[in-house]
């Protein structure tokens, strides 16, 4: 009976407000009709978090509104075969939407209690295609590199340059760029020569915080 209650209020909000604004990738669509949302979110706020806004997860962190969620997600153009670095786990639900549509995720989280739990859900949810790390992820993950995809969920005003060089040619990373106030969400393409940067929208997401 739950289950049903929460299946039909992903469908809400995949045709209220992620198609109308332009999320038509159906791998992302149907990710996002999959991922049970609810359970990322404190439980006493699971009847809301299937609405289009952010939601606190404790520290001062909050888990990203869908339509942002999907918008980076689609900016990426995942096939499956990609190895993809993220940045900023917080509650994990960007993770397994990751992990649902590539090769294998490795995410990168500074507070360990965040980390924590949001590992203890996804290995509940039985994803194994994800690597956890503590610590901070301005400096990439070196030892994985190069990665595919990068997706950066927390904003900098200036994009860290080891994930520049950690990201393989032709690979796609999307990053907040900006001060606490405004922000734009960027697309970095690199290709053999240059690094491509497309602004995709405002946006508002909480500071990327350097060692
Ligand atoms: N995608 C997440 C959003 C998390 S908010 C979700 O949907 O739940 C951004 C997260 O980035 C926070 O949890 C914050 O602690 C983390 N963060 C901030 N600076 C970081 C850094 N340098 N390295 C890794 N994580 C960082």
């Amino acid at each position: 009976m739950e289950e049903q209650k929460y299946q039909g209020q992903r469908e809400h909000m995949v045709k209220k407000h992620l198609i109308p604004r332009g999320i038509k990738d159906k791998r992302v669509l149907e990710a996002f009709y999959k991922v049970p949302r609810h359970l990322f979110v404190d439980p006493a706020q699971r009847h809301i978090a299937y609405g289009d806004h952010p939601l606190p997860i404790g520290l001062e962190q909050t888990i990203s509104q869908p339509y942002i969620v999907a918008l980076m997600t689609q900016s990426l153009e995942l096939k499956g075969h990609e190895k993809v670095l993220e940045i900023g786990t917080g509650s994990g639900y960007q993770t397994a939407i990751l992990a649902e549509l590539a090769q294998h995720v490795y995410t990168i989280e500074r507070l360990p209690f965040l980390s924590e739990k949001a590992k203890k859900i996804l290995q509940e949810l039985e994803y194994n295609n994800i690597s956890f790390k503590v610590g901070d992820g301005t400096k990439g993950w070196p030892g994985e590199a190069p990665f595919d995809v990068i997706l950066v969920a927390a904003a900098t005003e200036s994009v860290p340059s080891p994930l520049v060089e950690q990201l393989s040619t032709g690979g796609r990373m999307v990053i907040p760029v900006g001060d606490i106030l405004v922000q734009n969400l960027v697309l970095v393409i690199k290709d053999e020569k240059d690094i491509e940067e497309q602004n995709l929208c405002g946006c508002r997401f909480v500071p990327l915080i350097r060692e």
